[in-house]
C-alpha cells in the first residue's frame, strides 16, 4: 500500500497496488500545471484508492473538454485523477516507494525547451498509441527575442522576464517533489527589474509551510499552476520554469537535494549534482 500527499498535508490517500503504469509527460499543460520540467504519472485500480482526509479541500480546472486538473486548494499540490477503472496520481506526491519505475516519455515532442531527454526510454511523441488519446491543441505564444514569456495553465496569470536566469536549477527535496507534484521543481532565478507581471497577479495566492523558514508555494487560485515568488528582501524572483514558453536562454545548472531524490527517480544528465541545498555564493 502507498500513501499520497499534498505538500500542507490537508489531501490524504492511499493506493492499494499494483501499479499498472509510470512515465513522464512532457507536455505544456503537465509542465505548466506542474511548474515543473515535466511530470511524472503513475496509474492503478480505481478500487484500490481511498482518501483518507481532504477530499472536500480539492478545486477542480477543466483544461481542456475532456481534461480535468484537480488541486489542492490550500496549497496548490496536484491530486489523483480518475478514469472509469483507474486512478491516475502524480509520482512527486506519493510516500515511499511505489514499487514500479519510469516506463517512457509522452509528449516528447512537447519537450520544454532548455530540456534535453538523456535516459534510455521510450519516448512518443505524444500520447504512446495504446491510449488511443488525441491530444489537446494549445494556443500559440509569439516569441519576442530575449524575453521569456510565461503563463499558467488557465492563462488568467502572466509575466515575462529579460534575459537568461542567474540561476536554475533542479531541486529534489520532499518539498519542491510535493508541491510540484513531480521528480523535481525546476525555479530559474532573476533579478527582480528583470521580471515584470503582465496579468492576473491578484489571482495569486501562497501556501507558506509552516514548519520550513522560507518554503512558500505561490499557485493560481483558478488553475492550480505554481506563479512566480517575489522576494523583494532578496531582490529577487523565483519562477517556475514549467511555466515558460520559451527558451530563457540557458539550461539548467545543476540538480540540488539529490540525497532526497525519490525512490524511483534517476539522474541520467551530466549537470552537477549536491546532496544538499549549495551555499549562498
Ligand atoms: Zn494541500
Ligand atoms: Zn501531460
Ligand atoms: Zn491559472
Amino acid at each position: 500500500m502507498t500513501t499520497g500527499t499534498c505538500l500542507c498535508g490537508t489531501v490524504r490517500y492511499e493506493i492499494d497496488g499494483p501499479f499498472s503504469f509510470m512515465g513522464h509527460c512532457h507536455c505544456s499543460m503537465c509542465r505548466k500545471a506542474h511548474g515543473a520540467t515535466f511530470v511524472t504519472w503513475t496509474a492503478a485500480p480505481r478500487s484500490g484508492f481511498r482518501w483518507l482526509s481532504g477530499a472536500d479541500n480539492i478545486d477542480q480546472y477543466a483544461s481542456s473538454p475532456a481534461g480535468q486538473r484537480s488541486f489542492c486548494r490550500t496549497c496548490g499540490s496536484v491530486t489523483p485523477i480518475f478514469t472509469e477503472d483507474s486512478v491516475i496520481a502524480p509520482a512527486g506526491n506519493l510516500e515511499g516507494d511505489p514499487g514500479i519505475r519510469p516506463q517512457m516519455h509522452m509528449f516528447a515532442g512537447s519537450l520544454a525547451p532548455w530540456h534535453t531527454i538523456t535516459d534510455g526510454l521510450p519516448q512518443h511523441a505524444e500520447y504512446p498509441p495504446e491510449f488511443g488519446m488525441s491530444s489537446v491543441e494549445r494556443p500559440a505564444v509569439e516569441a519576442q527575442p530575449g524575453i521569456t514569456p510565461s503563463s499558467c495553465l488557465c492563462g488568467a496569470i502572466a509575466w515575462e522576464v529579460e534575459g537568461p536566469p542567474l540561476m536554475m536549477y533542479h531541486c529534489h527535496c520532499s518539498r519542491c517533489r510535493r508541491g510540484r507534484s513531480a521528480a523535481f521543481a525546476t525555479n530559474a532565478f532573476y533579478k527582480l527589474d528583470r521580471f515584470r507581471w503582465l496579468r492576473g497577479s491578484e489571482l495569486t495566492q501562497a501556501f507558506k509551510l509552516p514548519e520550513a523558514q522560507f518554503f512558500t508555494q505561490e499557485f493560481c487560485r483558478v488553475c492550480g499552476s505554481p506563479t512566480p515568488r517575489v522576494m523583494e528582501k532578496f531582490n529577487r524572483v523565483m519562477l517556475p520554469a514549467g511555466a515558460m514558453d520559451a527558451d530563457p536562454g540557458a539550461p539548467a545548472n545543476a540538480h540540488v537535494c539529490v540525497a532526497s531524490m525519490a525512490p524511483w527517480d534517476a539522474i541520467s544528465d551530466e549537470l552537477p549534482q549536491f546532496p544538499e541545498m549549495p551555499p549562498r555564493g
